[in-house]
């Protein structure tokens, strides 16, 4: 019974990998054929993927409720308006970024043509992450399609819903000559990742990012990685408690925290913790009412794996607000945490869900220790009513992004580079970033044949050349 359930594995795993062959094969012969190449082709990909949007909200917003009950508004800010942002920007600006750059030149080219052509890749993979599963599948697709690439999507199997929907709607829109969705989670990519190609895209955890790299690196094949991890908060004495308060907790319960931006911790004076924790306490009850779980604006934990890890991170210090759940509903109350030490098991992972702890120090030279003293995280948010304090943190510290005074509003502009660096990630994208991302930047040099005088300075015998020319 046991060689029979082998045997089938077997055929279903060879199978498999035939039929991502096959896919590969497909769009790697419309790349190579220019289909992918000129302004028109990808400006029509791209108004096909506005197509897909406009017509099909409503379906996201369901799947996306499924999968995580997101509510209707953070689904329309965080995913589909983000996307609609990053095509318009792209639509109206795809001509001049495609426009070839011409370079300053020396004297032995100086009656040349110098510039850089921007190249797409060929056939790039995406590869999502759950907790934004359309966003994090799409706005990387804006940036693929604007520098003329194919794209093999793999949208994450742990958002089940808006997994379907893509693997459903994404062909029905877009050419499938040059673009294809694959489903499956780590067997099905591991076999897709056998695969050779151009560019690798991936959203998600350091330790899948390490196994996407190691893949990448047998085919050398060009990565970014966006990549999580924890991103401190500091609030300095002197902050307004309140205004704090609503910025900090709006942007770490959005999608009831499950976002890789979100601030995973606070680091404040005693005293400053003392005057935050009321503000946060009024706060909650004007953003999520007295009873949160009623709430129709906080999002559920996407699974129950993710809801057990979490609810065994609120034994670490103590609960000073919220520490409620429901198993049932996957519902974890909106919690804050005092008496919290660096070496307690919240603080030793991304906490990826509804959960503040609030860690103590004495000042702001403490905090910057502290933060340089963990992996360098994709986001930082000092809070200081004074600039000086905030400029002492940037300039002391390193992460992906950096906002001052609030939390996660540094991604909404796509004139920003959105990316990661050290164990949150390499690489960067959203807006011309996404472009230059998605483009090979090749050198291009075009000389004349004249002047043969000049250019026989460099030949051989070289002892007959004159060195201070
Ligand atoms: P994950 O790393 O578990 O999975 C991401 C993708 O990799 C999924 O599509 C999954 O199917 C695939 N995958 C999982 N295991 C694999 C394996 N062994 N081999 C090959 N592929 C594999 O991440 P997740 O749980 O979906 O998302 C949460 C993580 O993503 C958090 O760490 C979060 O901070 C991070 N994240 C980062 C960003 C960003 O923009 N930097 C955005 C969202 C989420």
């Amino acid at each position: 019974k046991l060689a029979k359930k082998a045997v089938k594995r077997a055929w279903s795993e060879a199978s498999r990998m035939s039929s991502f062959q096959d896919i590969v094969g497909r769009l790697r012969t419309s790349f190579n054929s220019g289909k992918t190449r000129p302004l028109e082709y990808r400006l029509s990909q791209l108004q096909a993927l506005a197509k897909l949007i406009e017509e099909n909200t409503e379906a996201m917003n369901q799947a996306l409720a499924q999968d995580l009950r997101k509510p209707a508004f953070e689904a329309e800010v965080s995913e589909t308006s983000m996307i609609n942002t990053e095509i318009n920007l792209t639509v109206n600006n795809l001509k001049t970024w495609m426009k070839d750059e011409y370079v300053e030149k020396n004297w032995a080219t100086t009656l040349d043509t110098a510039y850089i052509r921007k190249d797409p890749f060929g056939v790039a993979l995406i590869i999502a992450p759950w907790n934004y599963p359309i966003h994090l599948l799409l706005i990387p697709l804006v940036g693929a399609i604007a520098a003329g690439n194919c794209g093999i999507l793999k949208p994450s199997e742990i958002s089940t819903n808006t997994e379907k929907l893509m693997a459903d709607l994404l062909p029905r829109y877009l050419d499938q000559d040059c673009f294809a969705v694959v489903c499956g989670g780590p067997q099905e990519t591991t076999e897709l990742l056998e695969n050779k190609f151009d560019y690798i895209f991936f959203t998600g955890s350091p330790r899948v990012g390490k196994i996407i790299m190691t893949a990448a690196a047998k085919q050398l094949t060009p990565v970014t990685l966006e990549l999580g991890g924890k991103n401190p908060c500091f609030i300095s004495d002197g902050c307004d408690p309140k205004i704090t308060a609503n910025r900090v907790l709006w942007s770490r319960f959005f999608n009831a925290g499950q976002t890789c931006t979100a601030p995973d911790y606070v680091l404040c004076t005693k005293q400053m913790r003392d005057l935050l924790l009321p503000a946060m306490r009024e706060t909650l009850v004007e953003f999520y009412g007295k009873d949160p779980q009623q709430s129709p604006d906080l999002a559920r934990i996407i699974n129950d794996k993710h809801f057990q890890r979490l609810k065994a991170l609120l034994e670490s210090g103590t609960v000073a607000i919220g520490g409620g759940y429901d198993e049932k509903e996957r519902y974890i109350a909106p919690t804050i945490m005092i008496d919290v030490k660096e070496s307690d098991p919240v603080m030793q992972e991304e906490i990826f869900g509804p959960i503040l702890p609030i860690l103590t120090i004495e000042n702001v030279d403490e905090a910057i220790a502290f933060i340089n003293r963990h992996e360098r995280p994709l986001a930082l948010y000092p809070f200081s009513p004074d600039n000086k304090v905030v400029d002492a943190v940037l300039a002391r510290t390193s992460s992906g992004g950096f906002c001052g005074n609030d939390g996660m509003m540094q991604m909404t502009l796509p004139s920003l580079p959105f990316g990661g660096i050290g164990n949150s990630g390499m690489g960067m994208y959203h807006g011309k970033f996404s472009y230059d991302t998605f483009s090979h930047h090749r050198a291009v040099l075009l000389r004349g044949t004249g002047m043969e005088k000049l250019n026989s300075l460099r030949y051989p015998p070289y002892s007959e050349r004159n060195l201070s020319l």
